[in-house]
């Protein structure tokens, strides 16, 4: 029997809600693929902060170090706003992120025909889109340096950013480009700057020399405004996008909204090991319609298939998962944030017992 060890993280908001049905998910799946999953609940974000006073334990990081995976919620709301940066919510997965080491921002973004109308391109356009960014998420303009604002002499200011790239770190975020297409349809493209930035000219050079180890997946390059546009213009032609930090974060958006439901996106940040990773949906903690239970669980139940795929090799229960999904979403059951006017809402606690029920088939 496998054995796994998951940090289970639900956070502030719907964490919590969501969280809870996509745990019964990976207790049937255990139960019906010979696992076993040790489930450890612990605070992060808001309520550690009023719990602990900061939004990440020494604990909770030991906590997570420790497991084979992370599964998170979300965090942040209204309540905490007001505090100082360094104490904010939000630190904690950017803590997390360091601390884990987690370079690649693995984001999927997949249209369910019964869900087309949802989107605000035209059925045509995004009909059978199913792609994924891969953002890199340590480096590049975001991390590199000099950095800063300095006061000038004359007396005007001055800001800078670097754009910084080493060849090991464009090398292992194109390997996770390579090896991610590897398990899809074994199409990558590579976003540059190539004509204009030095470093992704050098991003290029290396992910060239790095295909060669994966003659079976095409390579092919594009640049980022090129990207960019294509994505609206004709997104059925991406399988996999690889890309620097800031092009990623824009594009990454930019690709999630293509679908149009943000309560059904997953998605995974991946570090140099298969237990260096975390799972999270796309969305924050909606605290609008926290505590209502009517939050859709879908992107966090697909969070928990991305994490059997990629950290637990369970490729055949990722799957189960995701076609459980799509036959309920078939069946028309919806939460309020896909339904149309006039349709049946499920809550939250339904839709994740619907999930369950195709699970069980
Ligand atoms: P949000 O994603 O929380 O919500 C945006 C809108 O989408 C809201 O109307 C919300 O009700 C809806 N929505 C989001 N997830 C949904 C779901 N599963 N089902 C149904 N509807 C859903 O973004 P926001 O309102 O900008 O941010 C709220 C808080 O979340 C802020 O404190 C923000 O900092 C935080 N946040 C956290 C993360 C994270 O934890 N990774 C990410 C983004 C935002």
């Amino acid at each position: 029997m496998k054995r796994f060890n998951v940090a289970v993280l639900p956070g502030d908001g719907i964490g919590p809600e969501i969280v809870g049905e996509a745990i019964k998910v990976l207790n049937l799946i255990g139960t019906k693929f010979n696992a076993e999953f040790k489930l450890t609940e612990a605070l992060v974000g808001g309520v550690s902060i009023d719990a602990n006073g900061v939004p990440l334990t020494e604990e909770v990081l030991k906590l997570a170090l420790g497991a084979d995976a992370v599964l998170l919620g979300a965090v942040g709301g209204p309540k905490w706003e007001g505090l100082d940066y360094s104490i904010r919510p939000e630190r904690a997965l950017l803590a997390l992120r360091k601390e884990l080491g987690l370079f690649a921002n693995v984001r999927p973004a997949k249209i369910y025909n019964d869900l087309i109308d949802a989107s605000t391109l035209k059925p045509e356009v995004i009909e059978g889109v199913d792609l994924v960014v891969i953002r890199e998420l340590t480096g590049g303009l975001y991390f590199g340096t000099p950095k800063g604002v300095e006061l000038l002499a004359d007396g005007t200011e001055r800001g800078v950013n670097t754009m910084v790239y080493t060849t090991p770190e464009i090398e292992r975020i194109a390997r996770v480009g390579f090896e991610v297409a590897r398990k899809r349809r074994k199409k990558l493209c590579s976003v540059d700057k190539a004509n204009v930035l030095e470093t992704t000219e050098l991003w290029r050079k290396v992910v060239i020399r790095v295909a060669n180890d994966y003659p079976d997946v095409e390579l092919s390059h594009m640049y980022v405004d090129n990207c960019a546009m294509q994505l609206v213009r004709n997104p059925k032609q991406f399988d996999v996008i690889v890309t620097e930090n800031t092009f990623g974060d824009i594009l990454s958006d930019e690709a999630s909204m293509l679908t149009g439901s943000i309560g059904m996106l997953p998605s995974a940040s991946l570090g140099a090991t298969k237990n260096r990773a975390m799972y999270e949906p796309i969305h924050g903690s909606a605290p609008d319609i926290a505590g209502k239970g009517i939050a859709n669980p879908i992107a966090t139940i697909l969070s928990v298939a991305m994490m059997l795929k990629y950290s637990f090799d369970m490729e055949d229960a990722s799957n189960v998962i995701e076609n459980a999904v799509e036959k309920v979403l078939n069946k028309g059951i919806r939460t309020a944030d896909i339904a149309k006017p006039g349709e049946k809402k499920a809550s939250c606690a339904e839709m994740g017992a619907a999930v369950l029920k195709e699970i069980q088939g």
